[in-house]
């Protein structure tokens, strides 16, 4: 079972504009915003716009509009910031064993710079 969605994460509260980010692309189904710190010359978060804590609970009630409206975004903004060549990671941390700091579901866009391997 999925925990409940805190509404008072971090990026609850920047989607809600009660703090501040550096926006680097919004439509009707996520934010994209800087990595306060950041691990590669580039380094962007997307973030649904709806309340869903990880992957887990993403995958598990989001709609297919919204699965799909955050992937293509997802595209259009590594496209965007030039990146799409020669090519980014993408990074997705689900709880405890996965590493997950904050609750909001989000994907990290890392380009810029030649990436290490995590798998060999
Ligand atoms: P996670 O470990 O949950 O996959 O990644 C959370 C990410 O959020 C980290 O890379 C961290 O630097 C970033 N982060 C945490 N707090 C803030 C914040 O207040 N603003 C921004 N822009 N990024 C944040």
């Amino acid at each position: 079972s999925v925990m409940a969605y805190d509404p008072q994460n971090i990026f609850a509260k920047i989607l809600r504009g009660e703090i501040p980010c550096t926006k680097v692309f919004e439509n009707e189904w996520v934010l994209a915003f800087h990595d306060i710190a950041p691990q590669a010359p580039v380094h962007v978060l997307v973030i649904p716009k709806g309340a869903y804590v990880s992957q887990d609970d993403f995958t598990a009630k989001a709609t297919d509009a919204e699965i799909a409206g955050l992937w293509r975004a997802v595209g259009q903004i590594a496209r965007d910031l030039e990146v799409a060549e020669p090519g980014y990671r993408t990074v997705q941390n689900t709880g405890t064993n996965g590493g997950q700091e904050v609750p909001h579901f989000h994907v990290h866009i890392c380009g810029g710079r030649r990436l290490g391997r995590m798998i060999p």
